[in-house]
């Protein structure tokens, strides 16, 4: 590097330098509490920067880019955003797949995959969890967390979520009415925050358990611990609305939040579901097993129903029952499968008890 290189390098280094430090400074002065009669506010300023350059944009460029910017720096803890040309190409592809969701929810792409769950102790086969996914015309079969995210920070996730409901209780309504003398199997529906707060969820939950005659106590409404902690006096009314249908609770994706000992207590909650994360070293490492251990404890002393997720090898499941967890749910047993792959799953069992799947 040349000494002209490196002096336009340090220039360039203190002029960015320079920019966060005012930015900053603005920041902090919006950010300063303003007394108004009877009452103190605080502004939450989000500032979209952009920079011409060539000065060859138009008025219009630049204010599309801002607000582009602007967007990023809503979702940014800084609480301000340059623009890059990058921002726009991604704004630009979530423009796309935002609409090409819409299209899907009008053509009904999506189709529900269904993962069982076991009883660790009998192999009996206790329920099934139904997972969404998108059948698009031109990608092929989506998965889920390649559009859940998308859809929820839309608010699409509410009608999307609205079929997932009402199409897995018609589904498990049909598998009781098609194979009588099946185990009595529980359906565990995903609720995202976004949902949760949607002032219809609890009429739309109980209008699909009436529509298809599914009984509530077959239902569990699967929550995320991230989701319990925030709002939390609005989600503890929430939860009790739904409880008062007759359906059960389930904490998702246990102990990657921070849930405490107390929240626990104060939610009326059924089932935890300990994250893949720990049941992953629950064999082999002893932190993880111990991790697994205490969960599994306090699940049992508030009287909760312990799943394990993602189970994939024997020694997980050998491990897990001898921690007395209830239930295990992964590869091991099953991957989430079409519908009638679990029509014949289910007959199976009917016909030959459950002891061979508890073999996997
Ligand atoms: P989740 O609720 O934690 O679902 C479990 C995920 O773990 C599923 O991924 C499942 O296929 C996967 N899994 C199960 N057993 C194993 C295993 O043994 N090994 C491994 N590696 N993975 C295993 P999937 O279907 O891709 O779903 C991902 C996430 O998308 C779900 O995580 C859930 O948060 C969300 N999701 C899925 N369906 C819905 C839905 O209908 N509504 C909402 N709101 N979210 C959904
Ligand atoms: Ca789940
Ligand atoms: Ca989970």
């Amino acid at each position: 590097m040349s000494s002209d290189e490196f002096g336009l390098l340090l220039d360039r280094l203190t002029s960015a330098v320079d920019a966060t430090l005012a930015m900053e400074r603005i920041m902090s002065t919006l950010r300063q509490p303003i007394q108004l009669p009877g009452a103190q506010v605080e502004l939450q300023p989000h500032i979209g920067i952009v920079v011409s350059i060539g000065g060859d944009e138009t008025a219009e460029d630049l204010l599309r880019n801002g607000a582009v910017a602007m967007h990023r720096a809503r979702l940014s803890e800084a609480g301000y955003a340059l623009f890059d040309p990058e921002m726009h190409a991604d704004a630009i592809r979530r423009i796309e797949v935002e609409s090409e969701l819409r299209t899907a929810i009008e053509e009904s792409q999506f189709i529900l995959h269904y993962q069982p769950t076991i009883d660790l102790r009998t192999g009996r086969l206790t329920g099934v969890e139904a997972l969404v996914r998108w059948q698009h015309p031109r990608r092929g079969l989506v998965p889920p967390m390649e559009f859940v995210p998308l859809a929820e920070e839309s608010g699409l996730i509410v009608p999307i979520g609205q079929w997932t409901i009402k199409e897995a209780c018609r589904q498990v309504r049909l598998w009781q009415q098609e194979i009588p003398a099946g185990e009595p199997i529980a359906l565990n529906v995903n609720l995202s925050a976004r949902q949760l707060r949607h002032p219809n969820i609890v009429r739309d939950i109980a209008d699909a358990l009436d529509d298809t005659g599914l009984l509530p106590s077959r239902l569990v409404l699967e929550i995320t611990e991230s989701v319990l902690m925030v709002d939390t006096a609005a989600t503890l009314n929430r939860l009790y609305e739904l409880k008062s249908l007759g359906v059960r609770l389930a904490i998702d994706d246990f102990g990657t939040g921070y849930s405490s000992f107390a929240y626990l207590r104060r939610f009326p909650v059924d089932i935890i579901k300990i994250d893949k994360s720990f049941v992953d070293g629950v064999a082999t490492e002893p932190t993880s097993s111990a991790l697994v251990d205490a969960m599994i404890r306090i699940g049992k002393t508030l009287r909760l129903e312990t799943v394990a997720e993602g189970v994939e090898r024997v020694e997980q499941a050998d491990r897990l029952r001898n921690l007395n967890c209830d239930i295990g749910q992964g590869y091991l047993f099953s991957r989430p499968l079409p519908s009638d792959a679990i029509t014949g799953m289910l007959r199976e069992r009917a016909a030959n008890g459950p002891s061979r799947a508890n073999a996997a």
